[in-house]
């Protein structure tokens, strides 16, 4: 009786699972996944999933996940490595094109930050110092030609988007390991009253250098409460083998721990996620799982209590009195972009003693670092 009620519920749930799942492409694929997780019992807690893709745009990446994304209606934020936008990179203009287009699809366009260094002190897990971090100077240049450069490329939309998010490299400055916070306070940098890590931790948010110059230019933090640990792979997609555990790590993890929304971390610079994403939101919607949007996402007390979404608010209200550089950077970011910093192919005014970024200008417009009258062919063809 036993036996035949197992496997009677065996039936119905590998059935259900079957009939209801939505599989929009890759449906082979998908099955051989479906049968495996229902073949050891996976009980999926019906979770909030916000799907976030950092380093990109990838020319070969992106547009795919773009597709995919847009075939299922689901909305995703992109935090951009803007060093992709400069005009010295390889396919800088049609990567810029991506982030607008990107941004002009209803995804959330959001920084990474300019060059792909750590914000804060990171360190390997032997207690090595992989990188000092950025100092305060170059973390407010570094954030500024982000800024500057997400602007040049969605012709000023960056900054009208309803979100303005970070995401520090590495979640260093927001995200410090209990051994980094340790060797701080060893060396006498910080002084943290709590005891457990999670305090210290909590602490440490409230004076973090990192977040008050990001906050003083305007942007909250988001960090993540899921990896999906595509960092361990290579750039080219994996054999099938390898794909489908990805795939079903991925799922067991989305589904796990009862009412907390995920903020998953992929990569769009990683072509298996090319296969992988569709399959995971198709797999993961017939599971219970519900794929919201940013501004969803960004309402949610549980992840502002866990310290997942650090708000610009929070991270200036009453502590900048405790970071001088914190004071110094709010201060100083409070200008408008583009007139301290020379972005990338600048021009400088003289008239207006500013720099204009490159397709800027009045009469004159600025391309690639030299004037040029507006009515210039070069100007009518490039700048839009
Ligand atoms: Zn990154």
């Amino acid at each position: 009786m036993k036996v035949r009620f197992l496997i009677l519920s065996f039936f119905i749930l590998f059935h259900a699972h079957s009939m209801e799942c939505d599989l929009k492409s890759q449906k082979e694929l998908g099955q051989e996944i479906l049968k495996d997780l229902t073949q050891s019992p996976l009980s999926c807690l019906k979770n909030d999933v916000h799907l976030t893709f950092d380093d990109g745009p990838s020319l070969s990446v992106t547009p795919a996940i773009l597709k995919e994304l847009e075939l299922r209606k689901v909305k995703a934020t992109f935090f951009v490595t803007s060093t992709h936008l400069e005009a010295t990179h390889e396919k800088y203009k049609e990567k810029r094109d991506l982030v607008n287009q990107t941004l002009t699809s209803g995804h959330l366009i959001a920084s990474h930050g300019h060059e792909h260094h750590a914000y804060d002190l990171r360190m390997k897990r032997n207690g090595e110092i992989e990188e000092e971090g950025f100092s305060q100077e170059e973390r407010e240049k570094q954030m500024q030609k982000s800024m500057d450069l997400l602007q040049w490329s969605t012709q000023g939309k960056f900054k009208q988007q309803d979100l303005l998010l970070f995401r520090f490299p590495y979640g260093r400055g927001a995200m410090p390991s209990e051994m980094e916070l340790e060797h701080k306070i060893k060396n006498g940098e910080i002084h943290l009253s709590g005891t457990t890590y999670s305090e210290k931790l909590k602490e440490y948010r409230s004076i973090s250098p990192a977040l008050q110059t990001i906050a003083g230019g305007g942007f909250s933090h988001l960090g993540w409460n899921h990896d999906s640990q595509d960092s361990s792979y290579g750039v080219k997609a994996p054999e099938k083998n390898v794909l489908k555990e990805y795939i079903k790590k991925n799922l067991k993890g989305l589904c796990g721990s009862p009412q907390v929304t995920k903020v998953a971390l992929f990569h769009d610079i990683k072509e298996m996620n090319i296969s992988a994403i569709p399959l995971i939101i198709d797999i993961g919607q017939c599971l219970g799982l519900k794929f919201i949007s940013a501004q969803e996402m960004i309402k949610n007390s549980g992840l502002k209590s866990s310290g997942v979404i650090i708000e610009k608010n929070e991270i200036l209200k009453g502590t900048v009195s405790n970071v001088l550089n914190g004071i110094q950077a709010v201060e100083k970011l409070g200008q408008p972009a583009c007139s301290e910093v020379a972005p990338d192919k600048s021009c400088w005014s003289e008239q207006y003693k500013k720099y204009y970024a490159h397709c800027s200008g009045g009469d004159s417009v600025c391309f690639e670092g030299k004037w040029k009258s507006r009515t210039d062919p070069i100007i009518q063809d490039n700048c839009h």
